[in-house]
């Protein structure tokens, strides 16, 4: 079942702080991006993704565009399917 709770200030800001105000994925510092960075879902609501703070991330707004929805994509070099980077598993 699909959870439509939001995520309270407070977790949002735990997630925040461990990410030390980075991108968790392009490592970019708030303090230098033109917008704010979002906590977003590693693995998105749509993909049965929960609200644990585990699978949340702070994202800039360039990477979370990016990222959308999405878990996976086609690698150009090798044009099959991988994994995208989950800031919680892969180094
Ligand atoms: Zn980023």
């Amino acid at each position: 079942m699909m959870t439509t709770r939001r995520i309270s200030p407070a977790v949002r800001q735990a997630v925040r702080q461990r990410a030390s105000f980075c991108c968790e994925y392009c490592y970019s510092q708030e303090k230098y991006c033109p917008d704010p960075l979002s906590v977003e879902h590693i693995v998105p609501r749509a993909s049965a993704g929960c609200d644990d703070d585990a699978n949340l991330a702070l994202a800039c707004q360039g990477c979370n565009g990016r990222k959308h929805v999405a878990v996976s994509a086609i690698d150009p070099v090798t044009e099959r399917e991988v994994p995208l980077y989950h800031p919680r598993r892969d180094v």
